[in-house]
């Protein structure tokens, strides 16, 4: 229902019961008056005609009554009169016979006389206190009735022309105040349709005018911020449609597919800032696919070698193996599982014996370097494999990624070593032949002397036997030397040796000093020892150290030759030292020269196989380095130096100690 209406139904009902109470009220006010009235005009017409009867009565003067009575009746509203004398007897009576022939009830109010539509009333006729008989008559209520019904009809008709009245103004009222809200009705649909350019007429000050001004704002506010978000939106959908880009670039990059250009890298937004972001990740993923690419060449690189290669992280697990390591290894790795780590790949491996020399749980240097190797440290390592295979481990400690463990076959290098250090023994033999031929013919020279000796005794019978004696002795000293110098010849001649024998470096050292003196008797140059221990026990091939010992003296001797150039005889000293080390662990042996020195940029290249300086047919290049492979075995180091009139080898190596010795 339009508020139009409510004001009209409600203003209508709002008059209705007013007028229906005023008109109640008007209307028991209105008959209850009338009513009172009429029963008042009746009483008094009873008394003032008993009154007037009351001589007549006495008189019991009948003409008279009637004649009274007649004129009495001449009144309209009276129906019927009747005057009774002493005993109720009728003395006069009038009107109405209808309303005569019933039997007289007095009303005692006008409700009561409604039934009958008149007012029945008596008044006694009364003379100085003496009743001489009464007056009945009966008033009719019509004229009273219809002035009520006239009354009703009239404030009904005055009600009903009020109400139209009402609601007509009520009409008119619910259209001016229902226009405005029309207005704001129709621009609050407008509103909602979109159109906020709509704006509603103010008239006046009234509550609807500032309605309708705040509506206006409220307009205005709607229209400014749509306006903002219009713009905004442009905004976003500009910035929508870059990102899109942006994302689609990233998705590129991501895929690893090739983008050209990032979009919107200038812009100062944070556009701008996921543009330049994108650049990054386009910079770090080509980075990426260059490193995973160097990183797939480097595994197949890897995979090619020969050499065992594998990477056990800072924690110890494995990270990375090469196939020649799996192929090496396939039996520990099956053996420990997925969780191979170094300390599990070395005590597995020594428990299904794949490190023989390992096996019984020995100690020994190669068991602490290897230890050592794989819990981290590094190192190198040369270890018997299962099948008689030799394998140089070599432990290399890489900042942030672990270890880095490389194993190479070196069985074969060790055959052909040890055949060139035959090959090499046997060309020292050679060399020191004529050293040999020398040292050989001192005690032969000395025997041939003593026999001649004691013939030329015994021709002259002068043999005594002391003196016989005596020369026997000298012969057997000299015939005991001769053998001492053979044997030793022959121990060094030999090819297989024992890596893992116990031998005192010094008695070692004065060997090999031995056999160099005797090759350079008889000429200027001189082996010096300084040794400042009686014994330094260590593990490995003896007749190898003696070797490398003769091949660092034989250089020595080479290089102090070299430098006299020219000179038929030249002098020089070889310097043999030999000490422990403070901590009595390490037994340090160095060979100085005054040979002038190796050239620095040669320093490098020293220990390279078949390297030399040296003319053809005088050096194989091959002295230093299997120097260092036997130093490096015995778990030692090599080292050089140049001093002022030459060069100093040290050798560096770990002593036996006597928790190993015992086992
Ligand atoms: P070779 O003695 O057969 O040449 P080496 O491996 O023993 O092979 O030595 C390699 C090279 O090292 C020599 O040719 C020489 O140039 C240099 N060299 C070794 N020792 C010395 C030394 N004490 N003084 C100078 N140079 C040396």
């Amino acid at each position: 229902m339009s508020f139009r209406l409510k004001t009209i139904f409600g203003i209508a009902l709002i008059e209705f019961i007013v007028m229906a109470v005023l008109i109640l009220m008007n209307q028991l006010n209105f008959g209850g008056t009338a009513s009172a009235q009429l029963f008042n005009r009746a009483e008094t017409t009873a008394r003032l005609f008993s009154t007037m009867v009351s001589d007549a009565v006495i008189s019991t003067d009948l003409a008279t009554l009637d004649s009274m009575v007649a004129s009495t009746l001449s009144n309209d509203e009276l129906i019927y009169l009747r005057v009774l004398g002493p005993g109720n007897t009728v003395m006069a009576s009038g009107g109405d016979a209808g309303a005569l022939a019933e039997p007289f009830a007095e009303d005692a109010d006008f409700d009561a006389a409604l039934g009958d539509h008149r007012v029945d009333v008596s008044h006694s006729i009364e003379i100085a206190g003496q009743d001489f008989g009464s007056i009945e008559l009966g008033v009719s209520t019509a004229q009273v009735e219809a002035d009520i019904a006239s009354a009703v009809r009239w404030n009904a008709i005055g009600a009903a022309l009020g109400i139209l009245l009402v609601a007509g103004f009520g009409y008119l009222l619910g259209s001016i105040l229902t226009r405005q809200l029309s207005i704001l009705r129709d621009g609050a649909i407008a509103l909602e349709g979109g159109n906020l350019d709509m704006r509603v007429p103010v008239k006046g000050r009234d509550e609807l005018a500032q309605t309708a001004l705040c509506f206006n704002r409220m307009a205005e506010a709607l229209s400014t911020d749509r306006a903002a978000l219009v713009e905004r939106q442009a905004t976003l959908i500009e910035k929508r449609d870059r990102v899109e880009e942006i994302v689609y670039c990233m998705g590129r990059i991501a895929d690893k597919q090739p983008v050209h250009a990032i979009p919107s890298l200038k812009r100062g937004d944070e556009i701008g800032d996921m543009a330049r972001a994108t650049h990054v990740f386009q910079n770090v993923m080509d980075e990426v696919v260059r490193v995973r690419n160097e990183q797939d060449r480097l595994i197949k690189a890897f995979d090619r070698l020969n050499e065992e290669v594998v990477i056990f992280g800072v924690d110890g697990r494995m990270l990375f193996s090469n196939r020649a390591f799996q192929r090496a290894n396939m039996g520990i790795i099956e053996a420990v599982g997925d969780d191979l780590t170094g300390a599990a790949f070395l005590s597995t491996g020594i428990e299904i014996g794949e490190f023989p020399d390992l096996a019984e749980g020995a100690i020994g240097p190669d068991f602490e370097a290897l230890s050592r190797m794989f819990a981290g440290e590094g190192g190198v390592c040369e270890v018997s494999r299962k099948g008689g295979r030799h394998v140089m481990m070599q432990g290399t400690r890489v900042e942030g990624i672990g270890t880095i463990v490389t194993a190479s076959d070196v069985t074969e290098l060790r055959d052909s070593q040890a055949q060139l250090i035959h090959a090499s023994k046997l060309a020292t033999l050679g060399e020191m032949a004529a050293g040999m031929a020398h040292e050989l013919n001192q005690p032969l020279g000395v025997i041939r002397m003593a026999a001649a000796n004691c013939q030329r005794r015994m021709a002259r019978n002068r043999a005594e036997p002391d003196y016989i004696n005596d020369k026997f002795d000298r012969i057997i000293g000299q015939t005991e030397r001769a053998a001492q110098i053979i044997d030793h010849m022959r121990i060094f001649g030999r090819k297989d040796e024992d890596r893992s024998a116990r031998f005192d470096l010094v008695r070692a050292a004065q060997d090999a000093i031995a056999m160099m003196r005797a090759q350079l008797s008889g000429s200027a140059l001189s082996i010096e020892e300084n040794i400042d221990c009686s014994a330094a026990m260590a593990v490995g091939p003896r007749v190898m150290f003696e070797q490398v010992l003769v091949n660092l003296i034989a250089n020595a001797r080479d290089a102090i030759i070299a430098q006299a150039g020219d000179d038929d005889d030249p002098s020089g000293v070889i310097d043999l030292r030999i000490h422990k080390a403070p901590d009595g662990t390490q037994c340090i042996l160095e060979v100085c020269d005054t040979g002038g020195g190796i050239p620095e940029q040669l320093m490098d290249r020293l220990y390279e196989p078949f390297f030399t300086t040296k003319e053809p047919g005088k050096g194989t290049g091959l002295g230093l380095s299997i120097s260092y492979s036997v130093i490096v075995q015995m778990g030692g180091t090599i080292e050089v130096e140049n001093t002022d009139v030459g060069a100093r080898f040290r050798l560096i190596l770990p002593l036996e100690n006597s928790e190993h010795l015992a086992s």
